[in-house]
Parts: C-alpha cells; structure tokens; sequence
C-alpha cells in the first residue's frame, strides 16, 4: 500500500484542487480519499503541497502511425511499424497520458504485448483499422493510382480499410469487433491527409452509416466518426453515432443537436497546427497541404460553439509521425479558449464518459485505477505544467505503480 499525504487534490471534476488531502493506493486502485488517512503499513509518501491529479487521457490518437504519409506508413515492414508503437506509446506514457483511445491502427496485437509487459504505455481503447468507403478519408491512393486495397488492408502500418455497401460494412464491423475492436470507427467525411477526397465530402451512404450504428449496438458498443463540415456531423448525429471525431466546421445549432442527442466531440487542434507548421517538410502532399487551412482556421472558433451548446469535449490530439511530441500543446491551445478545468476535465473525467470507462479512469475517487500524475506547481493555474514531455511530472503512477518516481 502507498499512501500520498499532504496533496494538492484535484480529482477529475472539481473547479479548483483541494489541499492537504491523502490519497490511499492499495494494489491498482485506489482504496480512500480523506484529508486524513490512518495505515500503519503503507509506505507513505509526502507531496509537500504538490497537486495530485488524475492520469490523462488522449481520445484520438493512432500509435501506429509514425510517418506523416498514410502510404509510406502503410508500406513500413510490420515489425517496424510494432516497434515504433512501442516506443510512442512510452513517450506518451511519459507525458503524463495513462489511458489512449486509438482512431485506427492499433490491434489486439499492441494490447496484449502490452498486457505481457513486453511494452510500456497507456491502455489502449481501440477500434482495429477505421472503415472507409473507396476514395474516402483511409483511402491514400492517389487519383491516378489504381491498385487494389486490399494489399494495403494486410499491413499493420495501414490505419483504415475499405468497405463499400451495406453489405461489406457489415462484414468489416464484425471481423473489427471479433478481432478485439472495443468500438467502430468510420471515415465519414473528407479528410486533410488523403489525396482525393475534398473535405466538403460525405462519406458514407445513410444506409452504411446507420448499418455499422446498428452492429455496434449488437456488440453492445459505439461508432465514431471522423467529420468536419456541418453537414456531414449533422448526419453522423442523426444516424446514431456517439463520437465526433474534429467537428472543426460544426455549427451552433447542429451542437446543440448532437449535445440533445448525447453525442461527445473530439476536438483535435493541435494535429493542424503542426501540419501547418512542419506537414511539408515531413512528407505530406501538397494535395493535403492546400486543405490544411479549410480546417485549422475554423477549429478555435468551434470550442466556443461547442462549449455555449453544452455539447461535452473530450482531448484529442490526432498528431501523424514526429509531430507526435507536440501532443500536450492541445491544453495550451484549448487553454487559450476555455477555463482551464473545462480543459483538463476534457482529459479525465469527461474522456472516462466517452470510453465508457466511468469511475474507473480519470478521476481520484474510491475504486478507481490508481493511474495517477504528481505535478510540480497546479495545472489549474498554468496549463504548460503538461507540457515539455512530462518535464514538470515529478511522479506517474500507472494501475498503482510508478512508471516514473522523481519525488
Ligand atoms: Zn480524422
Ligand atoms: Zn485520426
């Protein structure tokens, strides 16, 4: 047992941290929460005042993506492109993120490496590859570019597959779910990082979309969707799908629609500012390039939207290859915008309603994991404590042991 005393306590909800609070951590959760613990054997542990605050939690993230084109990703020796997730999903860990949700990619595979301890990282909520219908948001060929899919649907480096029909979208939640899938992902609109698919684009008949709603809900489970334009979250809100995946273009009536309708978005802003700033030099088209901006400029104005219709906001971040260091920038960048508890409830306690994961995750409370960050100084006050790769983290605890203990 390991028993915190003398902490700053914010645990997942509050407006403000509470001090001079302990905190009891008996095997890998956490057994009580008092401003005074008696335990004659825990090892006890004094944070002088340091704040005391839940592991993060990233709602859109893809370890397997180390390289900025989808392509060249897709074409990496599988091997490699497992290793590279290793090493990602340490570094995130590092930075404070206990818990990630993958938006395609990730597989069986990474989860139970690292269940054996063959790998460190967050958990991982996955969806096994995102579905995309041909020329969609997972479809990386170029418009000249006619090979078949299907030999890039084999790789692990691919993040998506293609299913196009009622028919084959079924069949593709079914082997995503059978194979480990916790939810379904879907490319419902167009994208940045692909070639041939303006963003104004829908993606996805009605039918496909309520058809993958409906297999979800068999397996007792949620589709997400990537989307920017308000047409295409409208739509995706009607059809039954929980999560919005950017919704950089959303309107405040089509918030307020998807708020009624108990959906959750998932803002990603920082992904476009590091392709703004660094997506050239890294190997991303100038197809991609040029969209950049339909997107980026309007993402800040949409938290504002998002916030006023009372529709719940969850941490993303989507970062593609080595702009992945920049994944705690998004508290800055929300920070700007929003109070900076709204900000870090988005990374704890709103993210565990979105991974279903509630009281388990993101909060300090009785029951919880004990996935827990020591912060020099409060994060409530100054938002950059989360960032510099975990620089200010002086202690993480991860299922009630330290994957970092600098006290
Ligand atoms: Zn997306
Ligand atoms: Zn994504």
């Amino acid at each position: 047992m390991i028993l915190f005393e003398n902490a700053r306590l914010w645990d997942g909800f509050a407006e403000a941290a509470t001090p001079g609070m302990s905190v009891l951590v008996e095997g890998e959760t956490i057994r009580e929460v008092a401003p005074a613990i008696a335990s004659a054997s825990a090892r006890r542990i004094d944070l002088a005042g340091r704040t005391l605050m839940p592991g993060l939690v990233d709602c859109h993230v893809h370890l397997i993506a180390s390289m900025v084109s989808f392509e060249a990703n897709a074409l990496l020796p599988d091997a490699v492109v497992a290793f590279r997730a290793g090493k990602l999903m340490r570094e995130m860990l590092m930075r404070g993120f206990t818990t990630v949700r993958d938006l395609g990619g990730a597989t069986l595979g990474l989860r139970l490496a690292w269940e054996e301890g063959l790998i460190e990282g967050p958990r991982v909520s996955l969806c096994g590859k995102a579905l995309s219908q041909t020329g969609g948001h997972a479809d990386f060929r170029t418009r000249a570019d006619t090979r078949d899919f299907a030999f890039f649907e084999s790789r692990l480096g691919s993040l998506g597959r293609l299913a196009d029909g009622v028919d084959a979208v079924r069949r593709a939640c079914r082997e995503e779910i059978k194979g480990g899938a916790d939810y379904i992902k879907l490319m419902a609109n167009g994208g940045v990082a692909s070639p041939s698919d303006p963003i104004a684009f829908l993606g996805y008949s009605d039918a496909e979309l309520r058809a993958a709603v409906e297999e979800a809900a068999m397996a007792q489970t949620y589709v997400a969707a990537h989307l920017y334009t308000d047409e295409a979250i409208g739509r995706a809100v009607r059809a039954g799908i929980r999560s919005l995946e950017h919704c950089n273009l959303i309107t405040a009536a089509t918030a307020a629609e998807a708020a009624a309708a108990g959906c959750i978005a998932c803002p990603t802003l920082v992904t476009y500012q590091a392709l703004k700033e660094e997506g050239a030099s890294l190997g991303l088209g100038p197809e991609s390039v040029a969209k950049i901006d339909d997107v980026r400029l309007a993402g800040l104005e949409s938290l504002d939207r998002m916030r006023g219709a009372g529709l719940t906001m969850v941490f993303g971040t989507d970062l593609l290859g080595p702009m992945h260091r920049r994944q705690s920038e998004e508290f800055v960048i929300r920070g700007a915008v929003l109070p900076a508890a709204e900000v870090l409830r988005s990374a704890t306690s709103h993210a565990a309603v979105l991974l279903r994961q509630e009281g388990r995750i993101g909060c300090v409370a009785p029951g919880a994991l004990a996935d827990l960050l020591v912060v020099e100084g409060d994060p409530l006050a100054d938002l950059t404590l989360l960032t510099r790769q975990g620089a200010h983290l002086a202690a993480i605890m991860q299922g009630g042991r330290f994957v970092k203990d600098a006290l």
